[in-house]
């Protein structure tokens, strides 16, 4: 898409609130920031992504087992965690805008201007170099490049150590040194920079029966660590196994931006692969490549993804990546794919008293598994899916169309079943309804008889309906439909009999993840 601008992500939430795939929370009174709805159409596409993660992640794989734990936890789960102690982000707020602002955001927006430099130098060698080209090369020898280069690493040090040891008077030195300006004001008048703990809190009981502190769950791995023993013994499941869960998590974000992106309350698709340790870096390089696929199978354009290795990683990794998506707001992370050895098992083993250990009985002994998880938000994905198919295209007669080019298996509706005439007496409505009857077994389908045809080929493109049947006179001589291209407005003349058939080679669940 070429338009990468903050208009069109403006156009895409207006898209899906107008045609009932995303509303702003309790919008009558005004909204709550970063608290989003699914509205009719919205669900049903995150039925649909759902479903694709189930079945990849958990039902196509023998040793993988979803779970639905709860939100709330024990308390002592987020101390064991380190959510309590360390589950902050800096912040910094501008003394004459009044915005608050991530403080490692900020620098890395910086890094990234300097990182599109050196793309901008590789793109001018690569044009007067042609075919000769080697970028390998040019990287490790251009001096600009390697001055630059040089910066961006300087500046990650600091910034990373800055975070680690807590010396947040020069995170914000940093910023100030680096000539950071607010980018809302142009402003460099900023507050010092401090902590501010993601968790939302809340408490069980009353106050007078002595209540304690609980929190909404910032993520939904802890959920799984902490039934690591009862889904192994249960289910006897054998390392390497995962566990795998979809579910809500909640964080009270500084700057809640950008639509969908950032929410308070998200959803996310974690999955805990459980390993022998010393295994974990190869299975690691497995699961990237794995979840990078099951994206780049959605077809939306594998130049749209690409791995961020972590440098500074968090206190539990020993290697972690991000999936990057190229959203309307330029690459951010989709999926974070982390090896996070045995921290969490230990720590649970540690503030419990529980032995959460695997016993090997070839080995003839007992370990705490290391772990690489996958996890991704199901939010990130709707707009990822969302931002992907939006398409304004003119048409060949001229007329413009507004078009969700969502892949088949992912639309809320697969199939629109459209008589060409609303009058009882045409005999079309009746069987159109025979029609639709025999296909809601196994398609989505919507039914619509008002207005002209081609109006309603646009509300089905609006919503991304890939397949529009229509029954027309000739239907009732000789049983046969058209069926309408959603993308290439193509129409062909099939029989009813081979109607599901042909509908499902491209719009089941089947079709898709047979792809993987
Ligand atoms: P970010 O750096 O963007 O804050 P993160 O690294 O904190 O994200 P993780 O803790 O790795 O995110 O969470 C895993 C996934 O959950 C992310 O890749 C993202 O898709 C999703 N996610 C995290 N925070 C949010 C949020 N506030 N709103 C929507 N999705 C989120």
């Amino acid at each position: 898409m070429a338009q990468n601008d903050d208009n069109l992500l403006k156009k895409i939430a207006g898209h899906a609130k107008e045609y009932g795939f995303i509303f702003q929370s309790s919008e009558i009174y005004d909204g709550l920031a970063a608290a989003y709805d699914y509205g009719q159409n919205g669900v049903e596409l995150k039925n649909n992504i759902k479903q694709y993660w189930w079945k990849a992640m958990v039902q196509m794989n023998e040793n993988i087992v979803g779970i639905d734990a709860s939100i709330f936890m024990h308390p002592t789960t987020w101390k064991a965690s380190g959510h309590v102690d360390a589950f902050n982000d800096p912040m910094i707020d501008n003394k004459d805008s009044k915005k608050r602002y991530r403080a490692d955001v900020l620098v890395e927006e910086y890094i990234a201007k300097i990182e599109a430099k050196i793309d901008k130098e590789v793109e001018k060698a690569q044009n007067r170099f042609g075919d000769a080209f080697d970028k390998a090369q040019f990287l490790a020898t251009n001096p600009n490049v390697l001055r630059n280069q040089e910066k961006i690493d300087e500046i990650n040090a600091r910034l990373a150590k800055g975070l680690d040891t807590g010396d947040l008077a020069d995170v914000k030195a940093l910023i100030e040194e680096l000539g950071i300006a607010d980018p809302v004001s142009g402003s460099k008048n900023w507050t010092d920079v401090r902590q501010f703990n993601l968790m939302f809190s809340t408490e069980l009981g009353s106050v007078a029966d002595g209540a304690s502190k609980i929190y909404l769950r910032p993520e939904t791995a802890q959920g799984i660590f902490v039934n690591f023993l009862n889904v192994q013994k249960s289910g006897r499941m054998k390392v390497p196994f995962g566990i795998a869960q979809i579910g809500k998590a909640f964080r009270n974000e500084i700057i809640a931006r950008q639509f969908i992106f950032r929410m308070r309350e998200f959803e996310q698709m974690e999955m805990q692969f459980f390993v022998k340790p010393g295994e974990e870096l190869a299975y690691y390089e497995q699961w990237k490549e794995r979840r990078m696929k099951w994206h780049q199978t959605l077809g939306l354009g594998a130049e749209k993804y690409r791995f961020h290795d972590h440098l500074n990683l968090a206190h539990y990794a020993n290697a972690a990546a991000d999936i990057q998506f190229d959203f309307p707001m330029g690459f951010k992370e989709l999926e974070g794919i982390h090896s996070r050895t045995d921290f969490d098992l230990k720590a649970h083993e540690e503030h419990s008293g529980k032995k959460l250990q695997f016993f090997d009985t070839v080995e003839n002994e007992s370990f705490v598994p290391y772990v690489v998880e996958t996890s991704v938000g199901l939010d990130r994905m709707f707009l990822s899916v969302l931002s992907a198919a939006y398409t304004e295209e003119i048409l060949e007669d001229g007329s413009e169309r507004t078009v969700l080019k969502i892949p088949a298996p992912l639309a809320p509706y697969q199939v629109a079943v459209l008589p060409l005439l609303k009058k009882d007496e045409s005999g079309l409505p009746q069987k159109a309804r025979e029609i639709l009857a025999e296909l809601q077994y196994d398609f989505n389908c919507q039914y619509d008889e008002k207005d002209a045809i081609g109006k309603r080929y646009r509300r089905q493109d609006a919503i991304g309906t890939p397949y529009c049947v229509t029954i027309d006179h000739q239907t009732l001589e000789d049983n046969t439909v058209t069926i309408r291209d959603r993308d290439d407005l193509s129409q062909i003349r099939v029989s009813i009999d081979e109607l599901k058939g042909k509908l499902k080679e491209t719009t089941s669940m089947e079709s898709l993840l047979r792809r993987l």
